[in-house]
């Protein structure tokens, strides 16, 4: 599957329950060929409504993490949900959820070609790791990941910003082979 393919199989897609839920799918945004990968659980309703992850304030906030750490919003970063469609109520997706959306992760993984993956929100780190371990590396088949907050969390607890830039300092490390 190409990009095209990919986008159009997302919004299509009847994979899970969570097809009765949604108004939209929410394919991912950024660089076909993104050396980072940023990972949210799932999309909001503004993410719905707009048709991009993390949309609004938040995204504007993370385009700005990423600026910080040298990463091209759009260009650099592929920014991606482990589900593409809005669990109702915004809840936390089933085991059973992130299983059936899992291959559509794995096919942008491979798309992108990203080196560096930055998980964001204890669910994202949690579903992706098996645990959500801020503060440090863990390697996905020898990618970094390093979980930080979800922005929109940041933007409600501004003191946890700068827990998030050292998050973002050790992401920066480790793509560059420094850590
Ligand atoms: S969440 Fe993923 S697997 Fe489930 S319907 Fe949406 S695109 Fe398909």
């Amino acid at each position: 599957m190409d990009w095209p393919a990919l986008r159009a199989a997302v919004q299509s897609c009847t994979r899970c329950t969570l097809c009765q839920e949604r108004s939209a799918a929410v394919p991912g945004r950024g660089g076909d060929s993104a050396p980072w990968l940023v990972l949210a659980t799932a999309p909001n309703g503004d993410d719905e409504a707009q048709g991009r992850p993390l949309a609004g304030a938040p995204g504007q906030l993370l385009d700005n993490m990423l600026k910080a750490i040298q990463v091209v919003p759009d260009k650099d970063a592929y920014v991606a949900t482990l589900v593409k469609c809005r669990p109702q109520g915004d809840r936390a997706p089933t085991a059973d959820e992130l299983a059936a959306c899992r291959p559509y992760l794995e096919r942008e993984l491979a798309l992108a070609g990203s080196r560096a993956i930055v998980t964001l929100g204890h669910t994202a780190g949690k579903a992706l790791l098996g645990a959500a371990a801020r503060g440090k590396v863990v390697r996905l088949e020898q990618i970094p990941v390093v979980a930080t907050y979800h922005p929109a969390d940041l933007l409600r607890k501004p003191e946890d910003k700068a827990r998030a830039w050292a998050d973002l300092c050790l992401a920066r490390s480790a793509f560059d082979g420094r850590a």
